[in-house]
């Protein structure tokens, strides 16, 4: 199969899931689907909005917003939380967390299945189920610590010099 044909596989799935819980597939809701599955990962509204508008100029962009949340409504698409308000869209068939680097903005995602152990271990602990899928996990990706360690400010660790 062929990047493009898992692409529009992809894509149908979504629609699928969409059109068999009841929801019409309307121009652009195939749109935005489609323009979230090309990029393989996370696309802000105003990302979506470009990738839609290129497709199809006559989608305006106060359909492009209402459309987004008439998708996550029915379930195909998630939106989480990176920092101060900025927030992605993914589609909601993959699940998994995300660790987002306040330096430069990069995103990583996380298996959810790599994190489970840490919250069973929370809810053990304090009897407390966290639910941390809506917001991201904030902090330095390791690029900015080691461009940090490279400016002579290195808080990574401990030098072997300094243990000397
Ligand atoms: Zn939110
Ligand atoms: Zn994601
Ligand atoms: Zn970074």
């Amino acid at each position: 199969m062929t990047s493009q044909e898992s692409e529009a596989s992809r894509v149908g799935q979504v629609l699928a899931q969409l059109s068999s819980s009841g929801h019409r597939i309307t121009n652009p809701r195939r749109h935005i689907v489609t323009a979230l599955v090309q990029a393989g990962g996370h696309l802000t509204a105003e990302e979506v909005a470009t990738a839609v508008q290129r497709r199809d100029p006559s989608v305006h962009l106060a359909t492009v917003y209402r459309t987004l949340d008439a998708l996550e409504r029915a379930g195909v698409i998630i939106h989480i939380h990176l920092g101060h308000g900025r927030a992605i869209y993914h589609l909601a068939d993959s699940s998994h967390y995300h660790l987002y680097c306040q330096q430069c903005g990069s995103v990583r995602e996380i298996p959810q299945s790599e994190v489970d152990d840490l919250f069973a271990l929370i809810g053990r602990a304090y009897d407390f189920e966290p639910s941390l899928g809506h917001f991201a996990i904030i902090g330095t990706c390791g690029r900015c610590i080691d461009r940090r360690g490279s400016k002579g400010n290195r808080s990574r660790g401990t030098s072997p010099e300094s243990i000397a």
